[in-house]
């Protein structure tokens, strides 16, 4: 049966070794509690480093024996190895450009090769265990390349990315050298989540740049499979922090700090060590707080906990040094015999502890210069029983926005830090509860189990739909059976796409022409008396009937706008007007006076705004806002707006390939239907087709076709095969 495989950096355990003996302590960490759900049940599996170098083998079959035990597998790995992917490329290289700080960025080859070679470990460790089918979690920023070697492995496999920090701006991520490779890596995934909507944007942005691929509503065709990308922002475990806040332990905590700090407001502070979390210029922000407001010294303090971490890294050992020179320079020149500004601790606390800081905070300054998302602001909230409190967030920190009750800063911006401190100290109580109300619920409702439902809920919609979409290869099989039921059927209804279907791309249009052999297979097929052939296509009615008058073929140019029955003269399929040709043009022609290399083709019941020659991104900006001001001016005017392969075209809501493919149907019902098309207007002929009928693809994209073929001449070739 089908299983679910969880994959992060680092197992949701921690393994120390005492007297020579290993000791194993689950993490508490947000994730580890969330999965947990998952994980644990039936032959569900979570893989990933155990956390420390374990060299000897005797060692790693014991903890890998143990660990199976957990529902966990362990993949090692090396002294070296965790100092160049781990340290190295993942911390030293993606950290920093993902959190826009790139003057930070080590650029190394042999960094970059151990990244691959652990990335290939995880796959080989999955691989171990990985069955056709299964669903894969893959976590975070060390293991991009993952998603795209599983799906080589297992194709069909279902595979989830979420990226925990920031994704950066295409700006920042072009600097990478291995740009492209990173991002075919998390391609290879079909759910990609992201903390923030912008976080989301800038990843489709960064493929549409390097990968050349465009999106619809977040989602992306990847040889021809259909992948989303959403904003899903991670929640807490709320009910763990409100109950941790109410305990006993918590309670007797806070009793004995309070009678160490005394009645001082207190302003809670707590981060890992870390460049992106902001500390020294929350720090100097304070001082200039107490420079700026004497009346708050000896009255309020700072409460700093610094979590240490990555501390054999340079530009941490550097912060570290930072910070303890601006703590005890503050402190140097404003303490007094009973009164510390600063309370500074520089290790990590439990749970109850953290639980009786938030509870005593006044306020908790949460000032990342960058993050993805920020758990602890949200904790500070679950902890608030009382709903006293402020919050004061950076803007810059995922959580903000969903935080929108928070006092939202610039970390950048110390007056407004300074300011914002003040405000807060003064909020009156109604206020703050008011907010504190909004902001418990907001995290209630979105917390860790709602994400990983939802996590899990939004991959299998998007694998439902790949299979929905899923189209098979005409192989030799397929084309014998087209063949025998061809001949065997009595009466035949053929529609052909013209360009990329009979035809190749030309760059000019007019080479597109009928060369010798498509004249000789439209010429077979259409006089044997028992077929029907419909070429149905976009192109304007002259050029079809000039093309095609010498065959008995018969015709739907524009899309379904003129319908040519044989023997008969062209028709519309109801009375179509084109009175709103004029007032739609007028816009179109401002969207391309500032559009350079766009262009509007006219047609007799449509236009159509051509920007394949557009700067890209550009052309999709223009696109986002022509088609929301069309929105609004088609409205009652009985038209639709359809976005295409570099077009946005504009229709009558009556007109669309597969409406006028279904008067053939409905008047000549046939025993052999086949349906031939490459591109999105080609879909609605395809799902007009009955279940029997053979409806194929053209190109690698996902469709509503049940047959999928390479190219043209696979077209050319199959329907010779019918009349030789
Ligand atoms: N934390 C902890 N002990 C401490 C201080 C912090 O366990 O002494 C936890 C805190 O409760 C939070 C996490 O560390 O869950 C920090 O997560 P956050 O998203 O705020 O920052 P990150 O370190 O992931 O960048």
């Amino acid at each position: 049966m089908a299983k679910t495989i969880i994959v992060s950096n680092r197992l949701p355990v921690k393994i120390s070794q005492e007297d020579g003996k290993f000791q194993y302590k689950p993490s508490e960490g947000g994730l580890a509690t969330g999965l947990g759900s998952i994980y644990k049940e039936g032959d569900n599996i979570w893989i990933g480093w155990p956390g420390m170098p374990v060299s000897k083998s005797e060692h790693q079959k014991e903890i890998a024996k143990n660990l199976k035990k957990e529902s966990m597998k362990p993949v090692f790995l090396t002294a070296s190895e965790i100092e160049e992917f781990y340290e190295g490329f993942s911390n030293e290289t993606l950290w920093p450009n993902f959190h826009y700080f790139n003057q930070y960025i080590v650029f190394d080859d042999d960094m970059w090769k151990a990244y691959q070679k652990v990335n290939k470990k995880f796959a080989k460790a999955i691989e171990e265990v990985l069955e056709p089918e299964d669903t894969i979690w893959i976590h975070d920023y060390q293991l991009l390349l993952l998603p795209q070697l599983l799906r080589q492995s297992a194709p069909k496999a279902s595979i989830g990315f979420f990226l925990h920090i920031p994704f950066p701006s295409y700006e920042s991520f072009r600097l990478l050298p291995w740009r492209r490779e990173l991002l075919n890596g998390m391609l290879g995934a079909d759910f990609l989540g992201f903390h923030t909507y912008d976080d989301m944007r800038h990843f489709l942005s960064s493929v549409n740049r390097l990968a050349g691929l465009g999106n619809s509503n977040g989602q992306i065709n990847v040889d021809n499979r259909k992948v989303m990308v959403d904003a899903l922002p991670m929640g807490i475990d709320y009910d763990k922090y409100a109950q941790s806040a109410a305990s006993p332990e918590t309670l007797a905590r806070e009793v004995r700090y309070r009678t160490s700090v005394g009645d001082q407001r207190l302003i809670l502070s707590i981060d890992r060590l870390d460049y992106s979390k902001g500390i020294p210029q929350r720090l100097k922000a304070f001082e200039l707080f107490l420079e700026e407001n004497e009346e708050y010294r000896g009255k309020v303090s700072l409460l700093m906990v610094v979590v240490p971490s990555r501390d054999s890294v340079g530009k941490y050992k550097e912060l570290k040094e930072e910070v303890d020179l601006l703590v005890g320079r503050i402190n140097g020149k404003h303490a007094r015999l009973n009164w510390t500004p600063i309370h500074y601790f520089y290790r990590s606390f439990p749970l109850h502890a953290l639980s009786a800081f938030y509870r005593m905070a006044d306020v908790a300054l949460v000032t990342p210069m960058r993050d993805g998302m920020n758990l602890v602001c949200k904790e500070f909230i679950a902890s608030k029983l009382d709903k006293k409190g402020v919050l004061i967030l950076s803007e810059m920190a995922g959580a903000s926005k969903e935080l929108s009750d928070a006092i939202l800063i610039n970390p950048n911006d110390m007056h407004q830090l300074v300011a914002a401190l003040k405000r807060a100290l003064t909020m009156p109580v109604k206020k703050q509860i008011a907010a504190m109300t909004t902001m418990q619920r907001s995290l209630q409702r979105y917390n860790i189990h709602h994400w990983v439902n939802l996590f899990m809920e939004r991959l299998n919609y998007i694998k439902n739909e790949q299979k929905a979409l899923e189209t098979q290869i005409v192989d030799q099989d397929i084309r014998t059976e087209i063949k025998t039921n061809y001949k065997n059927a009595k009466e035949r209804l053929i529609f052909l796409d013209y360009d990329g279907t009979l035809v190749g791309f030309f760059s000019d249009p007019n080479d597109s022409k009928p060369d010798k052999e498509l004249k000789t297979i439209l010429k077979k097929l259409s006089d044997d008396p028992k077929n029907r052939v419909v070429v149905i296509s976009g192109r304007g009615r002259e050029t079809l009937a000039e093309w095609l008058k010498d065959y008995n073929i018969e015709i739907i140019a524009e899309h379904g706008v003129w319908l040519k029955e044989r023997g008969k003269d062209f028709r519309t399929i109801t009375n179509l007007n084109d009175k709103w040709k004029e007032a739609i043009q007028k816009v179109l022609d401002g969207y391309v006076d500032r559009t350079p290399g766009s262009f509007i083709e006219k047609k007799d019941y449509s236009l159509v705004w051509h920007y394949r020659k557009v700067e890209t991104g550009l052309g999709e900006a223009r696109t986002r806002e022509l088609t929301s001001h069309l929105k609004y001016i088609t409205i009652d005017r009985n038209l639709k707006v359809l976005e295409g392969n570099k077009v946005v075209e504009i229709k009558n809501s009556e007109i669309d390939k597969g409406r006028a493919a279904s008067v053939w149907l409905n008047n000549y019902p046939s025993d052999f239907v086949m349906a031939c098309g490459d591109d999105w207007t080609d879909e609605d002929t395809f799902k007009a087709m009955p279940g029997s009928a053979y409806s194929i693809k053209v190109g690698s994209t996902s469709s509503a076709a049940r047959y999928r073929v390479a190219d043209h001449q696979e077209i050319r070739d199959i329907l010779k095969s019918l009349i030789n």
